[in-house]
């Protein structure tokens, strides 16, 4: 409005001096250039750029509610937004307010949507941008897009009459990459400079409250200057979901759907091993075109089953381990699992197949209280766990797998540990003159026996081993109490 007023007194007063006789010629090609350059810069992104964002009280927000299959990063972000909630007991306790949240996982996982939520959960305006959109050849343009950000949650808020604004960070990693590795020019670190300047400039008792919630698949790439106390020191991860997220996430898309009574959520919940929150909605709309296509005013199992390999096919899934791979899987987790109740029991928290970070499953051990002092029986111990996982599957699978690589690589260095505190049999020595030989026959020596011990251990419960496989193949996740209960008698013997 106020562009076009001017516009129009400019036109106005050019008019008035013409008609007074003046020489307007230079005028209106200063006018003209400066335009022209307005223009230029505009189109290139170089002048301010507006973000998105989303009134969350108006419109319909997302709630956390409408995530499924979240629960522990739901519980952990809530945590930490309590916090932002009790603005006056932080003020009054000086508590330094939490500044940066964030969060970590494959892409499809709902880490926009667990943003939106925080947003509506917290009553704060939704300002939303990605990494990418920061970075430009222009130097200079990415550090003001960062002021330009915080400037526009700040100003949004206070439009809409609220005490804080959320601004969610997609893809951190383009815009929070160590410094220093782009050669090329120091526009990257201009940028992420200026946002660790936003960061810090953050207070309790300002006006507006701002958080910044962040997301990345690869935390390794930030910058650790963005993960230091004060800044983002708040991790939450957001896994693929296991078979039961997977069901609480089809039925959250299956809402709003006509099914026939022939859908079983179950079997689509196992179908879909490996699948993301994203895939799930695809898959749940897929299904809904492929009945509209037939016809049919209800979608049928048959239906779905056919979006699960458009699904697959249309997009390559990361990681998605074959039948045999998945069995693997579970045998090895299973004999980690045993050995840990055997030696300590009541360890074993939970058992999984899902595939999370690096890892293809995992056996999860409760902690243990703080020990700083180790003795050779508890090493032993360790070295045994590590192992019973590789013997499992030779025993049940006759063959060990590339699999226990990790698992090897921990024993050796555990037993090296033995050696070099001198509680091995060549007592106190200095590894770093150590013959090879000697230490190489220490070293095996002590992974050998330790082998023995859990190849005996496991022979012994045999059978068990392919009863909790089995049960883990279905269910993907066991409880350490399930675990037990159905092992107990076994290592007892
Ligand atoms: P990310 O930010 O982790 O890449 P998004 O939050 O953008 O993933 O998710 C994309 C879409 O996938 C969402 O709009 C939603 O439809 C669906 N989705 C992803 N995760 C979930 C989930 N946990 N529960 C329900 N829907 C999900």
């Amino acid at each position: 409005m106020l562009k076009e007023i001017g516009l129009g007194v400019g036109l106005a007063l050019l008019i008035f001096l013409w008609v007074s006789g003046y020489d307007i010629l230079p005028l209106l090609i200063i006018g003209l250039a400066a335009g022209a350059l307005f223009y230029l810069a505009r189109s290139r992104g170089m002048l301010a750029k507006n973000f998105n964002t989303e009134p969350m009280a108006a419109g319909p927000g997302v709630a956390f509610s409408d995530i499924g299959g979240q629960s522990t990063a739901i519980s952990e972000l809530k945590e930490a937004l309590d916090f932002i909630k009790d603005q006056e007991t932080i003020v009054r306790l000086g508590i330094r307010p939490i500044k940066g949240i964030l969060l970590t996982g494959p892409p499809g996982t709902g880490k926009t949507l667990l943003a939106k939520a925080a947003a509506g959960y917290t009553d704060s305006v939704f300002v939303a941008c990605s990494g990418s959109e920061f970075i430009e050849m222009y130097a200079g343009v990415g550090a003001q897009r960062v002021r330009q950000l915080f400037q526009t949650a700040r100003s949004s808020a206070l439009k809409q009459k609220k005490r804080s604004a959320l601004i969610f960070i997609d893809e951190i990693d383009i815009l929070g990459g160590k410094r220093g590795q782009n050669t090329s020019h120091h526009e990257y670190d201009q940028t992420l400079n200026q946002l660790l300047v936003e960061l810090d400039g953050m207070k309790t008792n300002d006006r507006v409250l701002v958080l910044v919630v962040a997301a990345t698949n690869r935390v390794d790439m930030l910058d650790q200057a963005l993960l230091r106390p004060g800044r983002f020191d708040r991790q939450v991860r957001v896994e693929l979901p296991d078979k039961a997220g997977r069901l609480e996430i089809l039925k959250l898309h299956f809402r709003n759907k006509p099914l026939a009574d022939d859908v079983a959520l179950e079997d689509l919940a196992r179908e879909t091993f490996g699948f993301s929150g994203a895939h799930l909605e695809s898959l749940a709309n897929e299904g809904a075109i492929l009945a509209m296509r037939e016809g049919g005013s209800e979608i049928r199992q048959a239906h779905f089953m056919e979006a699960i390999d458009k699904v697959m096919m249309g997009e390559k899934l990361d990681r998605r381990p074959s039948k045999s791979e998945l069995e693997r899987v579970a045998v090895h987790e299973v004999g980690h699992a045993l050995l840990s109740e055997k030696i300590r029991p009541g360890s074993v928290s939970m058992l999984t197949i899902t595939p999370r970070g690096q890892a293809l499953g995992y056996m999860r051990q409760a902690p243990e209280d703080d020990t700083y002092l180790h003795t050779r029986e508890y090493l032993e111990n360790q070295i045994q766990v590590l192992l019973a996982g590789s013997i499992a599957e030779e025993l049940i699978l006759n063959g060990r797998s590339t699999g226990a690589g990790n698992d090897f690589e921990q024993a050796l260095r555990t037993a090296g540990q033995i050696i070099r505190c001198g509680m091995s049999e060549l007592g106190v020595v200095d590894p770093d003159i150590l013959p090879a030989d000697l230490r190489y026959r220490a070293l095996t020596g002590i992974i050998r026996n330790q082998e023995k011990k859990v190849r005996d251990f496991l022979g012994r419960v045999g059978g068990v081993i392919n009863q909790v496989v089995h049960i883990l193949l279905t269910e993907e996740k066991i409880s350490g109490e399930y675990f037990r209960s159905l092992t107990k008698k076994h290592i007892a013997h």
